[in-house]
């Protein structure tokens, strides 16, 4: 029998429950559960008014339950009186389709169907800013190629190693963290999993770093780009596909060591990668990162085509050795759970449709681009890609139609929210015309 969660909270100390999840846009909302309610809220689920969040929902709907999943329980290791529970959610007795998370466990279900088992690992790229998130926490870190300065790293020791103990304490297994290529940009690494527990931790990643960052008075921030001229932060998510407890992408005698299967898989991605921009790459400040000019450290890093190749950071997909592939398209505001979805419904209908992904690129996609003639571009900006996204069959029928048809609405308010600002840019070029 499952043990109540009243119970686990008196063991360790546990006072109060987070009941959380995760809106369309990210957002993490959560109700606080004292310890003595907790299993009857585990039962009956939190309250919440959908409207009041990004969910596509009215005020005049009934309540939606956010049902807290005890297999998900992180107590949090800067506050040990509170533990965290990811939830999903309900509404009238039914499982909401636009509910992130609900999504990726159907998405997860079709795979098992098939035999197989997802298993991710993202890298999350984030910045250290100022309380005010104007400007890099550290005046000092101003080199023109700051990728794994030392002694930038060293100055923010103290809230990387409190993000890093937190993570062992966890039992995540992190094993490495770095200052990135942008001045106060850094990534730290935990082990993969099963792509349900790597997005729950995933969407905690995020509340963690945040938390950890504001104790220690500064703003952690997973924005695209929120610096011109710098790199942006980009989610890598590193994919492979098991059966049995055996990767299936795995095969010795296959091109760089990867199977049919996890070129099928691939494929799948290369076909489909422009359609599921809207949720790899959901904010308009998404497209300031992909398709950019240089930045001051000589690279952004990131894609500006639908290409794949081999251990070679140019490409939107890069298979760096056998038996996975790192998708390198993602960045920073994509909602964990709605990332895994989106790369598992492209993976499998690249499977089940037998898909191949074409020539692989081994070039510098950055000096060489005209070499990729016939790749496909990647979208210019969030409407492009709310339109492609709204007008693919794949995805009305991988993720559904109610899901697709929320997401495209809320996208589209979000594109209209932002077209009504006048920009000091207009005024510019167009006081003179
Ligand atoms: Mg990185």
């Amino acid at each position: 029998m499952v043990r109540a969660l009243s119970e686990v909270a008196k063991e360790r100390g546990i006072k109060n429950f987070m009941v959380s999840y995760t809106d369309l846009f990210g957002g993490m909302r959560a109700k606080l559960v004292p310890a003595p309610a907790i299993d009857k809220m585990t039962k009956d689920g939190a309250g919440f008014a959908g409207f009041a969040t990004w969910l596509d929902m009215t005020p005049a709907m009934p309540d939606l339950f956010a049902m807290p999943d005890p297999d998900s329980l992180i107590q949090l290791p800067w506050k040990k009186e509170v533990a965290w529970l990811s939830s999903d959610l309900v509404m009238e007795g039914q499982l909401v389709a636009q509910g992130p998370r609900n999504l990726l466990k159907r998405l997860i279900r079709q795979a098992a169907d098939l035999g197989y088992e997802m298993r991710a690992g993202v890298e999350c790229e984030f910045f250290l800013l100022t309380a005010d998130g104007k400007s890099v926490a550290d005046g000092a870190d101003n080199q023109t190629k700051s990728c794994y300065d030392q002694q930038a790293l060293m100055r923010r020791y103290e809230v990387i190693a409190e993000i890093s103990d937190s993570m062992i304490e966890l039992g995540w297994s992190p094993y490495q963290s770095d200052h990135e290529d942008a001045n106060g940009q850094f990534e730290m690494n935990w082990e993969y999993d099963e792509a349900l527990k790597t997005a729950d931790r995933h969407a905690f990643f995020k509340f963690m770093a945040k938390s950890i960052a504001e104790k220690h008075g500064m703003r952690a921030t997973f924005m695209p780009k929120p610096f011109l001229n710098l790199t942006g932060s980009g989610c890598h998510s590193h994919v492979s596909l098991w059966r049995l407890g055996e990767n299936v992408f795995n095969d010795t005698k296959g091109e760089l060591g990867v199977s049919d299967v996890g070129y099928r898989f691939l494929a799948g991605l290369i076909e489909h990668a422009d359609a599921i921009c809207a949720l790899t790459n959901p904010t308009v400040n998404s497209y300031k990162r992909l398709s950019a000019p240089r930045t001051t450290s000589g690279a952004t890093w990131a894609p500006n085509s639908i290409t794949y190749t081999g251990n070679n950071r140019t490409h939107m997909i890069r298979i760096p050795d056998g038996g996975r592939f790192e998708f390198r398209l993602a960045d920073g505001a994509a909602n964990p759970y709605l990332l895994q979805a989106a790369i598992l419904a492209a993976g499998l209908e690249g499977i089940k449709s037998n898909r191949s992904p074409g020539e692989r690129c081994d070039f510098d996609m950055y000096a060489e681009p005209h070499k990729a003639n016939g790749a496909k571009c990647l979208p210019q900006n969030l409407l492009d890609a709310i339109r492609l996204f709204e007008s693919s069959p794949f995805l009305r029928e991988g993720l559904g139609e109610d899901f697709v048809n929320s997401y495209a609405k809320l996208k589209h308010q979000e594109w209209q929210s932002y077209t009504r600002h006048l920009t000091d840019w207009e005024r510019e070029n167009t006081l003179d015309c």
